[in-house]
């Protein structure tokens, strides 16, 4: 259920309790009636049902990974390996095993992400998945043709090594065409830490669908030593832009700036990254998912079906 419809049922609830006390303590006062009537309010209001309900409705769950939601209900179980969950602090994201590629990855971003530390470069397996798995290694991606397209980009991530470092997993990597990666995705990339510098903070999820690029090498459909990594043929991405304060989730609403693209992977004919905003209605149809799941239900079709035409720079 989600937390705004619980609460809202708690509240009114209790609302109802405290009104109906109020109503026989008028009603019977002075009469012995109400010792009772005061008890059981007592009672009800101080048992540990309301209490266990309560107390993780009024957790402010802003400022993670997942606040928005996770949009394939991805779990951390071996036996749902192509929809696999790894949670850091840094991002949280749905491993695809058959594809060798997350399927989406997803993080907060505000100023206190952004530091001042260089770029790691140690691109790695990640420890989270064990020998069951396909896991994928920088070498798969030795000359492909494709860049380590990273999805938490590193320049996100520059608060301590650590935190860059984990950027640098290649659960967090997809086989990016060098021009797309360097181009308009950069430039994208940029776009958002500029509007964080700004005095906003963004709620990002990148994600990949379908199969095949054209890289430096031309047109590819796997890589890697035994053909392990897919090529995803589009790379999207989701920015949700709040001014920088707290309670995040409760500040979402049908104005809120949300500005998507779908960028197909191929180093050829690429325009400016604005060019290919969309509707996140149109991510979400491609590819079966349901982003902004933890949003009040207007607000999610309010701010799924419209298509950013915001200043871009
Ligand atoms: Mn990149
Ligand atoms: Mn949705």
């Amino acid at each position: 259920m989600p937390n705004y419809l619980s609460k809202f049922m708690i509240e009114n609830l209790l609302m109802r309790t405290n009104n109906i006390a109020l109503r026989f303590n008028i009603r019977f006062v002075p009469n012995y009636h109400s010792f009772w009537v005061v008890l059981l309010a007592i009672t009800l209001s101080s048992c540990s049902f309301f209490e266990e309900e309560v107390i993780p409705i009024l957790e402010d769950n802003s400022n993670t990974s997942l606040a928005l939601g996770n949009p394939s209900n991805a779990r951390a179980s071996f036996l749902e390996p192509n929809n696999f969950l790894i949670e850091r602090t840094e991002y949280a994201l749905s491993y695809n095993n058959e594809r060798g590629i997350p399927n989406w990855v997803s993080w907060h971003l505000d100023r206190s992400w952004i530091g001042s530390t260089d770029r790691a470069e140690t691109f790695k397996t990640d420890p989270f998945l064990n020998n069951d798995f396909n896991v994928v290694s920088s070498s798969d991606y030795t000359n492909s043709g494709f860049d380590r397209g990273h999805n938490c980009p590193s320049a996100d991530r520059t608060r301590s090594t650590q935190s860059n470092e984990a950027t640098f997993f290649m659960t967090n990597i997809v086989p990016q065409a060098p021009r797309h990666n360097q181009g308009p995705w950069k430039d994208m990339e940029e776009f958002g830490r500029d509007l964080v510098f700004e005095g906003n903070e963004l709620y990002v999820v990148m994600g990949n669908f379908g199969v095949g690029g054209t890289g430096s090498k031309g047109y590819v459909e796997k890589i890697g030593r035994n053909s392990n990594v897919v090529v995803p043929k589009y790379i999207w991405k989701v920015y949700v832009v709040l001014p920088e304060d707290d309670n995040d989730l409760l500040r979402v609403d049908e104005s809120t700036r949300v500005i998507a693209v779908i960028i197909e992977n191929t180093n050829e004919g690429l325009k400016a990254w604005h060019e290919y905003r969309i509707s996140v209605d149109e991510i979400e149809d491609a590819t079966g998912l349901d982003l902004f799941s933890e949003l009040p239900f207007f607000v999610q079709s309010a701010l799924e079906s419209k298509i950013d035409d915001g200043p871009v720079n």
